[in-house]
């Protein structure tokens, strides 16, 4: 069966996608089990290791092309795909290429009940063959984060990216191919089908018995359903999941900092980042200036093509994401909420017109049980709430299921660590957002997720730690 592909800026059709069904994914586990028999499996971490680093020469000997892929799928603009989302998809391959090269293994010398002596010691080997499905919103980055410690650890993977944002994985086959043709490794160590969720290709892969191990990124009710899926066979499952993230600003903070820190996290990507925020809380006496300059900031986008250099904001990905998004700002407004800013959908030029497009948007006064302030709504908006009491406010940023990013603007060195201590967080910045370091671990608390991923993390889930004990 084929599926069109719309484009998010003007609703117009870009390509069209052939779905894999059941015997199309198994035929790709199939290669990739056969991958693991062939010269794949032979080689040594460090020739894999070369192997990763020329795929990502391959991605920036063909960076404009990824940028092409992944503007047409987004239409976010092209200075975001060109600056972080494509070469984070080439640092991924070479990050986790120097990174298993040099990971040591355990030892120990054992001395046994009866005088026995003997040495353990532990092996790393790979899971098997992973398989990997990923989201629309930083397609490139996110699936790359995943395949790369993947295959840097001697795995197969077999890939669905999202539905809606099939190019880019689509292009790394012929890059990935190329560079290990290179080497004499035939294809079928990265494999893609595409699809849709349930009933279709990704179903068809997280059932599938041949498949050792999940790595998901996605919405928290997905993984569930995938979590089921694992359960039979007892798979492993890595998950990236939802957020309900907020930001502090404490009165003190560097207010030029904090606004612009906030309003990224707010509205990049038009607020399709499960790092971003959706929740502020805002101590009192700045609690006016900060909302003024952030409602500035919002009402200073520029809206476009992504191909336009002056475009700053995207399109959401979707008219079936827009529905929800504007769902949510109507459910904001019969709750009670203010709306300080945008809240509906830009009035923009016919070309436009047919795009998933909605205004940021800023709320205050939101009701404690009004939908906007629990749900993820994975959209450009932001509630604003002021704050008098550091206790309190940690109990209001806790008071949600899930628990994947903080950002806390201070300049009082203790509040920032007491704060950044006591939220129920993956990950906590401190007057910064989404400054990475892939070496650190990367996941969410509660129902964003299970597991880390980043840095030697990741190691847990892509590889079997085995344990060899040598009596001597
Ligand atoms: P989604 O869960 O709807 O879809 C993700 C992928 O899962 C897609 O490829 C989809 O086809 C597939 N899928 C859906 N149902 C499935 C099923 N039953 N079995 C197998 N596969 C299935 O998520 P989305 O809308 O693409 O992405 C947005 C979500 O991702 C948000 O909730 C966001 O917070 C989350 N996200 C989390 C992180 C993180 O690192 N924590 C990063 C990015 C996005």
């Amino acid at each position: 069966m084929t599926y069109d592909l719309i484009s998010p800026v003007d609703g117009s059709v870009t390509g069209t996608m052939t779905e894999a069904g059941a015997a199309e994914v198994d035929a790709a586990v199939g290669n990739a089990r056969a991958a693991l028999a062939g010269p794949w499996g032979q080689l040594s971490a460090p020739a894999r290791a070369d192997a990763l680093r020329a795929v990502a020469d391959g991605i920036r000997a063909r960076f404009d092309e990824f940028v092409e892929a992944e503007m047409l799928d987004t239409g976010q603009p092209r200075h975001v795909m060109e600056k972080a989302f494509v070469p984070r998809g080439a640092a991924n391959f070479e990050f986790f290429a120097d990174l298993t090269k040099n990971v040591p293994t355990e030892s120990f010398e054992t001395v046994g009940p009866h005088g026995e002596r003997a040495l353990n010691y532990a092996v790393r080997r790979p899971k098997g063959v992973i398989g990997v499905i990923c989201p629309w919103n930083a397609p490139f980055l996110l699936m790359t984060w995943k395949v790369a410690p993947a295959l840097a650890c001697g795995n197969a993977v077999v890939v669905k990216p999202s539905e809606q944002t099939p190019r880019t994985a689509t292009l790394l086959v012929e890059v990935i191919d190329k560079a290990f043709a290179d080497i004499g490794v035939p294809g079928g160590v990265y494999n893609v089908v595409h699809g849709f969720g349930p009933g279709s290709a990704g179903e068809a892969l997280t059932t599938h018995p041949d498949v050792d191990a999940i790595t998901f990124t996605g919405e928290t009710v997905t993984g569930t359903a995938i979590m089921k899926a694992a359960a039979e066979g007892v798979r492993d499952v890595s998950f990236e999941l939802g957020g309900k993230n907020a930001a502090v600003v404490f009165a003190d903070a560097d207010l030029d900092d904090a606004v612009d820190g906030v309003f990224r996290s707010g509205f990049l990507n038009t607020g399709q980042v499960c790092l971003g925020t959706e929740r502020v809380f805002v101590e009192r006496p700045v609690f006016e200036e900060f909302r003024d300059r952030l409602v500035a900031r919002c009402e200073a986008v520029r809206y476009g093509r992504p191909t336009d250099p002056e475009t700053t904001y995207g399109p959401l990905i979707s008219h079936e994401h827009r529905d929800k998004v504007l769902g949510y700002y109507r459910a904001a407004v019969e709750a009670g909420a203010t709306v300080v800013t945008g809240g509906g959908v830009p009035d923009l030029p016919i070309e436009l017109a047919g795009g998933a497009w909605v205004e940021p948007t800023i709320w205050t006064d939101a009701p404690d049980d009004a939908s906007i302030l629990h749900e993820e709504i994975f959209g450009p908006c932001v509630h604003l709430t002021p704050f008098d009491d550091e206790a309190a406010v940690i109990d209001a940023v806790n008071a949600t299921p899930y628990g994947l990013a903080t950002s806390v603007w201070t300049t009082d060195l203790s509040t920032a660590h007491r704060v950044a201590g006591a939220i129920d967080v993956g990950i906590a910045w401190i007057n910064s957002w989404f400054l990475r370091d892939l070496r650190t671990p990367f996941g969410g608390a509660g129902q964003s997720g299970i597991g880390r991923e980043g840095g030697v993390h990741g190691l847990e889930f892509y590889t079997e730690t085995k344990n060899v004990c040598v009596q001597l």
